[in-house]
């Protein structure tokens, strides 16, 4: 038994929490009902952040400070290059401000330092692009339908946008969003995590600073029925942007149906990396090891599920086992950890119980399987589930935990059944030295994104989202303004109409 883990306690540990209020109408208010929310650094165990905890009366005030920016706000009716400068003005505060948003979300999810940093940084890339897409977003035009027709397609913004976001990338997944919203011309109200709000508070702060108008941004904290579902519901509200979890997802577009609200979801995943004997194994190691435990496994794009050929499987596993027994995890501001945190000791508890199922089922722990014994916080050992069937539940469901299951196949075909007999499909790797059996796989999983020959990467310029359970539309690329706009046909007749003359 090792010893347990040492967690320094940071400075902030012996100051007062951070406090934050609701942004409602560009003032920072408490909430109607003066209650609070207190979030624990899930790596350390002390309070980190009080948050004023929205209600109804709450959501109802943003809503309609959204819709009056909306309505008579100077946001919608700007240039696209205004609204461009201000977003390239907030990816410059964000910039200057990264080292402290990082370490909100280290300290409030658990995360480790040195990968938050990254997360800010490809925000700060991701508020820069939808910039450059706020000056590029145009219509059509039709000259084509005879000389006294002409028809033009222009694109306005949908209104007014709920923005609900989880906690595992509290502020990356605000950046996925809002900035392209911002883009648009629309107005929005933001829900982040209850347990993740702190760097969503900030980005509304900075937001002002650079230069956006009162009301166009919102930023409340809250529960999800309390908060997130009225965000939902809300008559004024055009449009609702959720990334979560599919269950609370199909909550969500059930109730936006009532209303026929337009709905962008980016929700769960199971996703599988395909391992072939010719691939380099070397990397694919690696690259297994960092699918299964990059950001403890709580993350969508997880590789939760290794699927190797039966040829190569004992080695490959020997290879993952061994690299998973020096990945560090720990404290989650110690710049060497790369496992931080688990999110809350019920989510804890649940990633466990998923172990222990799959053992009383057969399959063979390889490593980890436990809860990390710790002077502060909750962690978990990498875990390493080998002899997993395709049945079980570790199988099929998203464990959301630093949890590899193995599965091996000896055909492709077979390797391609498996990656795609889930509910999800959000996405998938291929690791392989042959174009064509890369080729066959990657067209032939039911993905919204495969990687071929490495895995989880990222770019501003490609869509991102889910087939099947996964979700409903696309985030990022050329597009991802377009998901906020509504497109309005306009006819234009030139001299007397020729027609339904009666009389
Ligand atoms: P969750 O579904 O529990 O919560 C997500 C958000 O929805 C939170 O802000 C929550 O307060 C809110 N919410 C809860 N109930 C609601 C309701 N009835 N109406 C409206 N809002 C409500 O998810 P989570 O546990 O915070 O996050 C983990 C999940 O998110 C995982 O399933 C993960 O795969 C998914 N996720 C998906 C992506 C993606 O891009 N596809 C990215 C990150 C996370």
């Amino acid at each position: 038994m090792n010893a347990p883990l040492q967690i320094a306690m940071p400075k902030e540990a012996s100051a007062s929490p951070k406090t934050y209020r609701l942004l409602i109408g560009g003032k920072h208010v408490e909430a109607r009902d003066g209650r609070t929310i207190e979030r624990r650094s899930p790596g350390h165990g002390f309070v980190v952040s009080r948050y004023a905890q929205a209600g109804a009366a709450d959501v109802e005030a943003a809503v309609q400070a959204a819709h009056k920016a909306f309505q008579s706000g100077p946001w919608p009716r700007m240039k696209g290059s205004e609204r461009a400068a201000v977003l390239l003005r907030t990816a410059d505060l964000i910039e200057s401000r990264l080292e402290d948003i990082a370490r909100l979300d280290a300290l409030e999810s658990g995360k480790p330092i040195a990968q938050a940093r990254g997360e800010i940084a490809g925000s700060v890339d991701i508020w820069r692009y939808a910039a450059a897409l706020a000056r590029t977003l145009h219509g059509e035009s039709y000259a084509n339908l005879g000389d006294a027709m002409l028809g033009v397609v222009v694109r306005e913004p949908v209104g007014v946008v709920s923005i609900i976001t989880p906690w595992n990338f509290p502020f990356l997944i605000v950046s996925q969003k809002l900035p392209f919203a911002l883009a648009a011309g629309c107005t929005a109200v933001v829900k982040p995590s209850e347990m993740t709000s702190a760097s969503t508070f900030l980005l509304g702060d900075l937001l002002l600073e650079a230069g956006l108008p009162e009301g166009a941004v919102n930023v409340l904290a809250g529960y999800g029925a309390d908060v997130g579902a009225p965000m939902v519901a809300h008559p004024l509200v055009e449009m609702v942007s959720f990334t979560g979890s599919t269950r609370v997802g199909k909550l969500t577009m059930a109730a936006a149906s009532d209303s026929l609200k337009k709905v962008s979801m980016e929700l769960g995943g199971k996703n599988g990396q395909i391992v072939f004997p010719d691939a380099d194994l070397e990397a694919a190691a690696d690259a297994a090891v960092f699918g299964g435990f990059f950001n403890a496994g709580e993350c969508c794009n997880a590789g939760s599920r290794l699927i190797v050929h039966k040829a190569v499987a004992d080695d490959f596993l020997a290879a993952v086992r061994a690299l998973t027994a020096k990945v560090r995890v720990g404290d989650p501001l110690d710049d060497a950890t790369k496992v931080g945190a688990m999110i809350s000791t019920d989510h804890l508890a649940k990633v466990a119980s998923y172990v222990e199922a799959a053992a009383k089922d057969g399959a063979a722990i390889a490593t980890g399987g436990a809860g990390l014994p710790s002077n502060a916080g909750q962690y978990l050992d990498p875990t390493i589930v080998a002899g997993v069937r395709p049945q079980m539940a570790i199988a099929r469901e998203e464990v959301f935990g630093p949890v590899l299951s193995v599965l091996t196949f000896a055909t492709p075909e077979e390797a391609m059944h498996i990656a795609n007999d889930t509910p999800y499909g959000l996405s998938a790797g291929v690791w392989s030295g042959s174009i064509d059996t890369c080729m066959e796989i990657a067209r032939g999983v039911r993905s919204g994104t495969v990687w071929v020959n490495t895995f989880m990467e990222g770019y501003p310029e490609l869509p991102f989202g889910g087939y099947k359970q996964s979700g409903l539309g696309r985030e990022l690329g050329k597009r991802a303004v377009e998901d906020y706009t509504e497109e309005k046909t306009i006819q234009f007749h030139r001299g007397r109409r020729t027609g339904w003359w009666v009389g």
